[in-house]
Parts: C-alpha cells; sequence; structure tokens
C-alpha cells in the first residue's frame, strides 16, 4: 500500500479548515500545494495555500502531464496537484496528504490505487447547508452550485476507505493524523 492519504468529501464540510489545522499543528504531514486557476483570497500566499496559476499556465501543465489529477470545482475555476512533489513526498518516506475535490480523488484512485481515501463526512446534512450558507462568502446562485455539488459528493461516501465525521476540527485532523501514522508505522 501507498503512504499516499487523499482526504475529500462535500463542499464545505472543513476540508480545508481541517488540512490548514494539520499544516500549522502537525509538520511531519507533508501537504500537497495545489495549483489553482482562481485569485488568492484575503490572507492566501501564494507557493504556501496555492499556486496561483493562469488559466494558459495551468493548461500548460495539464498537457505536460504535471498534474496528477485535475478537475474543474464548482464550474469556476480549476485546481490541480502538481505530480512531481507528490511522488518525492512518497520516496522520502513522508506522510503525503492531498485534501481535494471528489472528482480528483477518483482521477487518483485510477492512477495510484494504492492511495488510501478518506471522507470527511459533516455531522449530519442540516450542519452542512448551515456551514454552507454561514460561510457568506458566496453569492446565492453559487451556493445552490455548491449545495448541489455536495448533495452529489455526500453520496459517494462509499467509495472510501475510511470516514472521519468533522464535530470538531482538531479533533478530525488528530484523527486523520493518527490513521495516517498507524498505516505508515504497519508498513515498516
Ligand atoms: P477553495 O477555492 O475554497 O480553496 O477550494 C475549493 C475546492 O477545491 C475544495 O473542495 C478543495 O477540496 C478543492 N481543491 C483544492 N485543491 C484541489 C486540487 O488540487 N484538485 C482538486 N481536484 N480539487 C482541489
Amino acid at each position: 500500500m501507498s503512504s499516499l492519504f487523499v482526504l475529500a468529501g462535500p463542499t464545505a464540510v472543513g476540508k480545508g479548515t481541517v488540512a490548514a489545522f494539520i499544516r500549522d499543528h502537525y509538520p511531519r504531514v507533508w501537504l500537497s500545494v495545489s495549483a489553482t486557476t482562481r485569485t488568492p483570497r484575503p490572507g492566501e500566499v501564494d507557493g504556501v495555500h496555492y499556486h496561483f496559476v493562469s488559466q494558459q499556465e495551468f493548461d500548460q501543465m495539464a498537457a505536460d502531464g504535471d498534474l496528477l489529477e485535475y478537475a474543474v470545482v464548482h464550474g469556476r475555476a480549476s485546481y490541480g496537484t502538481p505530480r512531481r512533489p507528490v511522488l518525492e513526498a512518497i520516496s522520502q518516506g513522508r506522510l503525503p496528504l492531498l485534501e481535494i475535490d471528489l472528482q480528483g480523488a477518483r482521477q487518483v484512485r485510477e492512477r495510484m490505487p494504492d492511495a488510501h481515501f478518506v471522507f470527511l463526512a459533516p455531522p449530519s446534512w442540516d450542519e452542512l447547508v448551515h456551514r454552507l450558507i454561514g460561510r457568506g462568502t458566496e453569492t446565492a446562485e453559487e451556493q445552490a452550485v455548491r449545495l448541489e455539488t455536495a448533495r452529489a459528493e455526500l453520496a459517494a461516501q462509499a467509495e472510501f476507505d475510511a470516514t472521519i465525521v468533522n464535530q470538531d476540527v482538531g479533533v478530525a485532523a488528530a484523527e486523520l493524523v493518527d490513521l495516517m501514522e498507524r498505516h505508515i508505522s504497519a508498513a515498516r
């Protein structure tokens, strides 16, 4: 089995928050930095949170085979995982983690069936809707698109190797890191 872990789950379940918590509290985990064509939000740093690239640069990376997976998320922007850093992290025996959407997770499973796929679930559908609307950074139209995506994504839980419920960010992050560490020590 590969040491690669992939965290996916519905929109607004808090994947990004759990990944950020892991970045800040578990430096032994190697978190992949995705390329994206969306514009940075306040506080986001190029090369840390994402590699912010133009559509032309993104298309070139995809054409050159430099992306392990890529997808258009919420019909708005392209996101993709640079391939080489992931392969390096695996070969260095690090604890590599991708936080990506479901379409991307499916592509990784095609290419790296040995990876581990963890589904981050909301405590309930109502809670997910609350988080989705409560975030308030999207227009009503964008929220409707995200809800629809979330409904389809929730149904995908059965495709995953494990599920972690995101009741509390710190607890969910600790559970994920524990899963990764138990796996890597069992493989050694
Ligand atoms: P945001 O724009 O809010 O940072 O992220 C939007 C969505 O893009 C999230 O669901 C996140 O999981 C997904 N995402 C981030 N990076 C990647 C990536 O490299 N590949 C794919 N397929 N999805 C990604």
